[in-house]
């Protein structure tokens, strides 16, 4: 069963948003943080969570956010624009949360210019920081679905060969500053806004779903014992690459940071114009090791709740 309607709180995040105006435009405005995502669910869990009521998402044609259409890029196909985005404050910090319409691993050469244009050539970047945030399956046994990995470090995973050599550091310090009641932020977001009661963790306890042994989903943001932080790899549903993927489990193990090859196609843009302050924040909604080929279908859009909240916590911390 698909979920679609985890609860989310909103309060107490310190979040201004006006109704988005839905006339095109050409551009994305300047802001000090840029969120790119990609699919209907991650879209529709941010506008919930960063749109105070105020903005929706559901498909290409049916939602409330401003579309984008960018001069000089062809379109997707199968889309009228390159994106969707709305604008919110939080605390004194502006915040654009943009859709991408392309699909990176797809439209690799589309979304790098696309990337490139919006956050501007070297010397005139349009953002202080830009954050990456998607679905993701998780390598460790350590992670599983519901938990958020953040990284800033990118290389590429063993299903496109030519590009695996990528390495990239993103935000010299992912964790930022700290509140007064928490080590950061993002440990804020887990001790108060991802609950055992809520269906996010109720529903991931499902067969198939979350283990009883993970405990409470969590945000993870530095290593672990022997667990490298930058652990996701490419979803395995829906992907042709899903064998290939659970037999080189092992071997990404071994690599270190591999992340999902969105966010490293988004970091080699972020790269070629010298732009650092890039983060990626990966919701684990499936795992290569599982057996379940419906936890896609099932988590996407539950995990990508406590995404949108780790991304509200980054902010907070930057
Ligand atoms: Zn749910």
């Amino acid at each position: 069963m698909k979920c679609t309607a985890c609860p989310v709180v909103t309060s107490g995040l310190n979040i201004t948003v006006n109704k988005p105006d839905t006339a095109p435009k050409t551009e994305l405005p300047k802001a000090d943080f840029l969120i790119i995502t990609w699919t209907d669910a991650e879209t529709d869990a941010l506008a919930k969570i960063f749109g105070s009521g105020k903005c929706s998402y559901k498909t290409l044609t049916s939602n409330t956010l401003t579309p984008l259409k960018v001069v000089g890029i062809p379109l997707p196909e199968s889309a009228n624009y390159h994106g969707f985005f709305f604008q919110c404050t939080i605390a004194t910090k502006s915040v654009v949360a943009c859709k991408c319409n392309f699909h990176p691993k797809m439209q690799t050469t589309e979304t790098e210019n696309l990337i490139k244009k919006i956050i501007g050539t070297a010397g005139t970047h349009n953002y202080k920081y830009v954050i990456t945030s998607g679905t993701a399956g998780g390598i460790w046994d350590s992670i599983d679905v519901g938990d958020v990995v953040v990284t800033n470090a990118a290389r590429f995973g063993l299903t496109l060969p030519a590009k695996k050599n990528l390495r990239f550091t993103g935000v010299a310090n992912v964790k930022g500053s700290k509140p007064d009641n928490a080590a950061t932020w993002f440990d804020y977001v887990n001790a108060n806004l991802i609950k055992d009661n809520d269906c996010v963790a109720q529903n991931l306890f499902t067969a198939g779903g979350r283990a009883t042994i993970s405990g409470k989903p969590k945000i993870l943001y530095q290593s672990s014992g022997s667990n490298i932080d930058a652990v996701v790899t490419n979803s395995h549903i829906n992907n042709d690459h899903i064998d290939e993927e659970k037999s080189n489990l092992s071997i990404y193990k071994t690599m270190g940071a591999s992340l999902d090859e969105n966010d490293a196609f988004a970091a080699e843009s972020c790269k070629a114009i010298g732009f650092a302050n890039w983060v990626s924040i990966r919701n684990i909604s499936d795992l290569p090791r599982s057996s379940n080929a419906n936890q896609y279908t099932t988590y996407e859009y539950c995990s990508s709740i406590n995404g949108a909240y780790a991304v509200w916590a980054f902010i907070m911390g930057h």
